[in-house]
């Protein structure tokens, strides 16, 4: 079952068949199973307080028909995230109220999570235990069905299936995480840990209108016509990024995964079912991921100390835009390393302390935040 892949080709959130590709999708994923007395919790990507035309959360149109799918078998559906930026009911129920959660619950009959309790779980993350702590009300939940948007992302490359289930670990916990797992392989091993503990039981993107460029959140909404899901969140990430011209072996999460033996990305048992001929769409990727790209051509041929000094030339700026900021502080308050502050009411970056996790320009409700490419970069990388 894990080796199955749907793609299904729907021309806009208006598209009539979204509903009847979704049932087809969680037929084939559950048949024959009883769902009566069952809780169902639907984890949409709610980034942030963004409206569904912004391309950054899941469209709210297929939350509904995957909430109203389970309920018509007769289960308690929930959608809930845990979302980026403040640590508070208000600004939950305002991403709610945004991204169109409280419609697609209206009409679906489903509830909304409010609960962020943590529940704590000790995993092992590079060799060395550690108390990972993700919503309890995931962890209650008989089922969890994870609803990624087709995004480009500042730090992984690409957010899909596996990243989002970021999002199941409760408020300002992620920042502490971001700092603690700063390195681009320990991050990555924390999401592959995170699907390991959580097993999602289906996953199901948003590949309709996705986003490329300053992904995940200041990027550009993308048109691709697609819905992609798989009861392996692996699967769908390697099918949605060929599909806008990308390398699965070039995704972190994917590679990492790969190499620790939980998903293969040589896998030649892969089932295709749904519109099997796909066209490519190529996404722009996000300046930020030229940097990964050079330290793994590159790192291994140049001595350490040198490399040291080259990388201090290549060090991505950040630049916060006059024009759009409004000083609201969320990047201040969401970062991690604590690298940022107010001057001239407007967020300053302590180079030293910033670990390039991007979440400031991620969870910017004004997309006033851009990475610049220093000479050296534009040089390298002619792009
Ligand atoms: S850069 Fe964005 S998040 Fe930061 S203070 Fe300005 S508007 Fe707010
Ligand atoms: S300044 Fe931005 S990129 Fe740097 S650590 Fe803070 S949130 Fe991350």
């Amino acid at each position: 079952m894990n080796n199955r892949v749907f793609t299904y080709k729907c021309t806009g959130y208006d598209d009539t068949r979204i509903g009847p590709y979704i049932q087809q999708i969680i037929e084939d994923a559950f048949p024959n199973e009883a769902f009566n007395n069952k809780t169902v919790f639907v984890k949409p990507n709610l980034l942030t307080r963004r409206v569904p035309e912004q391309a950054v959360t899941t469209h709210p149109v297929l939350v509904k028909e995957v909430c109203s799918s389970f309920a018509k078998k007769g289960a308690k559906v929930i959608i809930g995230d845990s979302p980026g930026g403040p640590n508070s009911l208000s600004w939950l129920k305002s991403v709610y109220n945004s991204t169109g959660m409280y419609w697609a619950a209206k009409e679906s009959g489903a509830e909304l999570n409010y609960d962020l309790t943590p529940h704590n779980e000790n995993v092992r993350i590079k060799n060395s235990h550690k108390e990972l702590q993700v919503l309890k009300a995931v962890v209650d939940s008989d089922y969890l069905i994870n609803l990624p948007k087709c995004k480009t992302h500042g730090l992984t490359v690409f957010t899909g299936g596996p990243k989002n289930l970021y999002g199941c670990i409760p408020g300002l916990i992620k920042a502490k995480y971001h700092l603690e797992l700063a390195d681009l392989d320990n991050f990555c091993e924390l999401i592959i840990t995170l699907n390991e503990l959580l097993k999602p039981n289906l996953t199901i993107m948003d590949a309709i209108i996705g986003m490329e460029g300053e992904g995940p959140s200041s990027g550009t909404p993308k048109y691709l016509g697609y819905i992609i899901g798989s009861r392996n969140p692996y699967l769908v990430d390697a099918m949605a990024v060929q599909m806008i011209g990308l390398n699965p072996s070039d995704i972190p999460v994917l590679k990492l995964a790969h190499e620790l033996g939980i998903f293969s990305l040589t896998d030649d048992s892969i089932i295709n079912v749904g519109h099997t001929k796909k066209e490519v769409v190529p996404f722009r990727v996000p300046v930020a991921t030229r940097y990964a790209d050079f330290s793994d051509r590159f790192a291994k041929r140049i001595p350490k100390k040198l490399l040291g000094t080259i990388y201090k030339w290549l060090k991505p700026a950040l630049v916060f835009s006059e024009e759009k900021c409004t000083s609201c502080r969320i990047c201040i308050e969401s970062c991690p390393a604590a690298a940022l502050k107010l001057h001239n009411k407007r967020p300053k970056v302590n180079v030293k302390e910033c670990i390039y996790c991007y979440c400031c320009q991620e969870l910017c409700p004004k997309s006033a935040v851009s990475v610049k490419k220093p000479a050296l970069a534009r040089w390298l990388f002619k792009h």
